[in-house]
């Protein structure tokens, strides 16, 4: 029942940028339906992790694998993206003059497996996908107006929408909340709090107070591996993540 194996698992893996290890030794497991953080100081490796597990960058050795069914190194990148792995960069990137939906339903027809028959469908069953999109994005009332209109927030979650309209079963999200107001801060911790268990989420993230507030395990990575994973208070109470991270 893969609800309860890991979904992706990197094992013993090393990536050396000129001679300098960015990741060393890294293990990592993330199981099926969890919303994991990672935090750690600028450096850590975290961009080249999420670069390794897209396939954007290769590993020097080490394992990586999606499921018990695909290794990720034997893989190029859209093959990797169109087994479900979707990411997210920090800066939102939608189409400002489209609406809402045509950015939801732009994001479907990107997907290579469906566009042959995506004229022939566009009726009940995308439009259905779109709507269930738009209520977990929470921007149905907004569905017509174009997305160049949309608050920095409104405009994350409008691209969360996009990487949603392919049914992904891994989102790998970048700094979700820099730039955000509290509330907005607030919403987007339900948005993804909500996706987890139907996907799992991978969220990499320097505001504390928002990982605390979404959490249930936190991975600490320093100098390309990791230094501690547990709960925000595990980690927290961590005296070397205090040394590494939190005191500076
Ligand atoms: P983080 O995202 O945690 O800030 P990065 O993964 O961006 O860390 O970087 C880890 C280390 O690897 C840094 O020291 C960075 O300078 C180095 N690095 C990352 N990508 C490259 C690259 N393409 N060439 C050379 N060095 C790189």
């Amino acid at each position: 029942d893969v609800r309860h194996g890991p979904i992706l698992y990197l094992e013993d893996v090393t990536v050396s940028f000129d001679g300098f290890k960015a990741i060393n030794d890294l293990n990592l497991t993330i199981d099926d339906g969890e919303l994991r953080c990672i935090i750690g100081p600028n450096g850590a490796g975290k961009t080249t992790m999420m670069d390794i597990i897209t396939g954007k960058t290769r590993p020097d050795s080490g394992q990586v694998w999606f499921g018990s069914r695909h290794d990720l190194l034997s893989m190029n990148e859209p093959d990797i993206a169109s087994l479900g792995i979707g990411r997210k960069f920090q800066k939102p990137t939608v189409f400002e003059v489209l609406t809402v939906f045509e950015n939801l339903e732009l994001a479907m027809a990107a997907d290579k497996r469906i566009l042959p028959t995506l004229t022939a469908r566009m009726n009940g069953e995308i439009r259905d996908h779109i709507d269930e999109v738009l209520e977990i994005i929470g921007l149905k009332a907004l569905h017509a107006r174009p997305a160049g209109i949309l608050s920095h927030g409104q405009k994350q979650w409008l691209e969360i929408g996009m990487l949603l309209m392919q049914r992904p079963r891994l989102l790998l999200v970048d700094e979700p909340v820099a730039g955000m107001t509290e509330q907005e801060m607030e919403r987007t911790a339900e948005l993804l709090t909500g996706l987890a268990g139907k996907q799992s989420v991978v969220v990499v993230e320097h505001d504390m107070g928002f990982v605390r507030s979404i959490a249930r395990k936190v991975t600490v990575l320093h100098q390309g591996s990791v230094l501690a994973e547990g709960s925000m208070d595990q980690v927290s109470s961590d005296p070397r993540v205090i040394e590494v991270y939190l005191g500076a």
